[in-house]
């Protein structure tokens, strides 16, 4: 009975029939929320649905909700009930309407955050430098796999050709599954998502999408929430996505999740001056940073960050323009225009946003 399945039964419903009841009329104040939030992983997301009987304006009028925590890493059985609180509303692209998906962070009986809620101490510290206005843009790369954990359309022995035509790449020898990359796209749109762009990545089943440019806390909500619309999408399709940093070992890329970032000095005229004391103060602090950059606190990142397959050493901090093997890079545009913002590519595909963001501006923002 251990045997695993070679396809995901989702693969074989049949859709077409679940349209005859999305179409169903409902009253107009009736509305479908479905609550998500980050389990006891820090890195997999759950979500439950409810009904309201009207149609929010904000996440603050709508009601806490609560769940067995025992069941996701984030309680005991024996006192078990953990608790949503709503922080971010978006359009629901599966059902439609009035219907909403809502960002939660969690806590617990106490009122203390839970241990993966990382998103009340990056609030926290973005409310002290609303002045300098933070922005920051999200690379998420991921891999597709087959529902038996193979990477999706490789070989079932062996290997695909080494990496080169793929990145970028069109064709159906280069790419695979770009209906869940457009799908995803467009769910992310609809629902209010600030998806900035889509693109196949080096290793075949690899892709990336861009989120942001964001203001403060907002990058975490959304890149959350695009999280879950991907899984949620590729659940249909009967394909599992992984955002594990090196789903390939050996000569394959791994994924990260870029992190750009600017404040309103450094996208002013001379602002570059402002990135060059931003990437000072980050080489002061490398350790910390990588700590925060993955959920193993720098353990995933181990496997990734080789220096190898457009990476920089875990155990060195540098900086280059247009330098793709260095932790910092400033772009070449960001060089001649003087202004701008600069990447870091240290974060993990698998890393919290929240922490991420968060550290950034504890050191480069507030000194800390
Ligand atoms: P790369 O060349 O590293 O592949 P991408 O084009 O994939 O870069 O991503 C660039 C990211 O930078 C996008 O997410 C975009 O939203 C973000 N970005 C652009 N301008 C800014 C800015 N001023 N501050 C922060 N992020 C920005
Ligand atoms: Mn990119
Ligand atoms: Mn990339
Ligand atoms: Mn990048």
């Amino acid at each position: 009975m251990s045997r695993i399945l070679e396809e995901s039964p989702n693969a074989q419903i049949n859709k077409s029939i679940l349209q005859r009841y999305i179409d169903l009329p409902v009253s107009e104040n009736i509305v479908l929320a479905t609550y998500v939030w980050i389990d006891g992983t820090g890195q997999d997301l759950r979500c439950k649905d409810r009904t309201l009987d009207f149609i929010p304006s904000g996440p603050k009028d709508l009601p806490i909700w609560n769940f067995d925590g025992s069941s996701t890493g984030q309680a005991n059985g024996t006192n078990s009930d953990t608790y949503l609180h709503p922080v971010a509303i978006f359009k629901d692209p599966f059902t439609r309407g009035n219907n909403i998906l809502v960002m939660c962070d969690t806590y617990k009986y106490d009122g203390t955050p839970t241990e993966t809620n990382h998103r009340k101490t990056c609030l926290e510290a973005m409310n002290k430098c609303t002045a300098q206005e933070p922005w920051f843009g999200i690379e998420q790369e991921y891999t597709l796999l087959e529902f038996n954990g193979h990477p999706l359309g490789w070989p079932k022995n062996g290997f695909p050709g080494p990496q080169g035509p793929y990145f970028c790449g069109v064709g159906a020898n280069k790419v695979f599954a770009r209906d869940i990359v457009i799908a995803h796209y467009k769910a992310c749109l609809y629902a209010g998502i600030k998806i900035a762009g889509t693109n196949a990545e080096a290793m075949p089943a690899q892709w990336e999408y861009q989120v942001g440019p964001c203001s403060g806390i907002s990058i975490g909500d959304h890149l959350w929430m695009s999280r879950f619309l991907l899984h949620r999408i590729s659940e249909e399709f009967g394909i599992v996505v992984t955002f594990d940093p090196k789903p390939v070992p050996g000569n394959w890329n791994g994924s990260g999740a870029h992190i750009n970032v600017s404040t309103l000095k450094m996208r002013s005229d001379g602002g570059i001056k402002e990135i060059e004391n931003a990437i000072q103060k980050l080489s002061n602090c490398h350790d910390r940073h990588i700590r925060a950059y993955d959920p193993k606190q720098g353990k995933d990142n181990e496997r990734r960050l080789t220096g190898l397959n457009e990476t920089s050493s875990i155990n060195d901090f540098s900086y280059g323009i247009a330098n793709r093997n260095s932790s910092i890079r400033i772009p070449r545009s960001v060089s001649d225009d003087g202004k701008g913002y600069f990447e870091d590519r240290r974060p993990s595909s698998n890393s919290d946003p929240y922490s991420v963001s968060e550290a950034i501006i504890r050191t480069i923002c507030l000194d800390e």
